[in-house]
């Protein structure tokens, strides 16, 4: 069994938590939590040990009557991989921490490239990752954006990829992020670093990338546009994108218009907290004009890397190759509608 502990308990923590119980190879050490907020709360109810990430304010726990396992470095000297979930920075600051107990780290997007030895997205480059002792797993957008450049490099080799991100403004508990009314260039300036970041992933993907920020929570969403070698049809292409596990092609007779729709249909589908883990692709969107693939596509910005901050961790240890890891993650978890 790989044991797993989680350092920061937020919107993806808790995500990775539980996608981590479920899988049958891994044992959730722990999760370490700053405040006894609600989910403090959420990880005592399912029995998951919680572990003090600030060891002063243990007394905080002691009084809101939650029992804590000890402190954070207790968490990670018990483990044989940590996932750190906190808010962008702090995983810089922790890194130290992981060394001296020698304990392989698994960082999220928030984090800048030169923190690690890779950047990870499974589907693209889950063997490079094997032995690293710092990886960092992809942002949401880059995840989404990697998960569709792969099998299209692949298959067909990629000339230029110019992507628009239209980037939900907050996620639904951050009612601090705006705008609340408003259509921002974000950034004004281009590239966004979205196209970069892809760059961690493939070195020479020739990519484009322009930002906005809407006022939304429910998703981001990409207008992409994919210049490729080879010229297929568009069904071939749909063939092509349907075949990945993590990519779901909405069918045109389910008449999903939007985010809202598509996370109906994911609370329909009984999916805990309503999370997408698959790009949502509109399978009518995708278009070939010349050598020019066009195409819309949804993510789930609290959910997508869930799955691929497991996969990092067999990744890490060497515990399966891909195409084993990508099925037993999916799997446990329920990937695919
Ligand atoms: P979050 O604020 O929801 O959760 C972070 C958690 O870490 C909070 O519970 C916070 O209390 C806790 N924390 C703060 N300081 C800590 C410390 N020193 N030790 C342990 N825990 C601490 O943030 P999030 O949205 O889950 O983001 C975490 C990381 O994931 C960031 O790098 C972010 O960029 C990345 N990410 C976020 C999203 C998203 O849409 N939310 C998507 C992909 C990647």
């Amino acid at each position: 069994m790989i044991r797993v502990g989680i350092n920061g308990y937020g919107t993806i923590g808790k995500r990775v938590a539980d996608a981590v119980a479920a899988q049958d190879d891994m044992e959730l050490v722990g999760v370490a939590k700053t405040r006894p907020n609600f989910e403090a709360e959420t990880a005592v109810s399912k029995g998951y040990p919680l572990y003090a990430a600030i060891e002063e304010r243990l007394p905080l726990f002691e009084d809101a009557g939650i029992d804590v396992a000890g402190g954070v470095e207790d968490l990670v000297e018990a483990s044989d991989v940590v996932v750190d979930a906190c808010p962008s920075g702090i995983g810089a600051e922790n890194k130290s921490m992981y060394d001296e107990y020698d304990t392989p780290a698994l960082y999220q997007g928030g984090e800048d490239a030169d923190l690690v030895d890779v950047s990870f997205n499974a589907r693209s480059n889950f063997a490079e990752a094997e032995g690293a002792d710092h990886v960092r797993v992809v942002s949401c957008n880059t995840t989404g954006l990697s998960r569709l450049l792969a099998p299209l490099q692949e298959e067909y080799g990629v000339k230029k990829a110019r992507v628009t991100l239209v980037r939900r403004g907050g996620d639904p508990g951050q009612t601090g992020r705006g705008p609340i009314n408003d259509i921002l260039p974000n950034p004004v300036t281009l590239p966004s670093h979205h196209g970069p970041d892809v760059n961690t992933i493939f070195p020479d993907l020739n990519i484009d990338t322009l930002g906005m920020k809407v006022p939304a929570t429910l998703m981001h969403t990409h207008s992409v546009n994919v210049q490729l070698e080879a010229v297929p049809t568009a069904e071939e292409v749909r063939e092509l994108l349907g075949a990945e596990s993590r990519l779901f092609l909405v069918p045109e007779k389910y008449a999903i218009d939007g985010a809202g729709k598509l996370k109906e249909f994911a609370m329909d589908h009984g999916r805990p907290r309503a999370d997408i883990w698959e790009n949502c692709i509109w399978d009518q969107s995708i278009s070939m004009e010349d050598d020019d693939l066009y195409l819309f596509q949804a993510i789930h910005q609290e959910s997508d890397v869930v799955p691929e901050n497991v996969d990092a961790i067999r990744a890490v240890l060497g515990a399966a190759d891909r195409e084993e890891s990508m099925t037993r993650t999916d799997d446990a978890m329920g990937v695919g509608f």
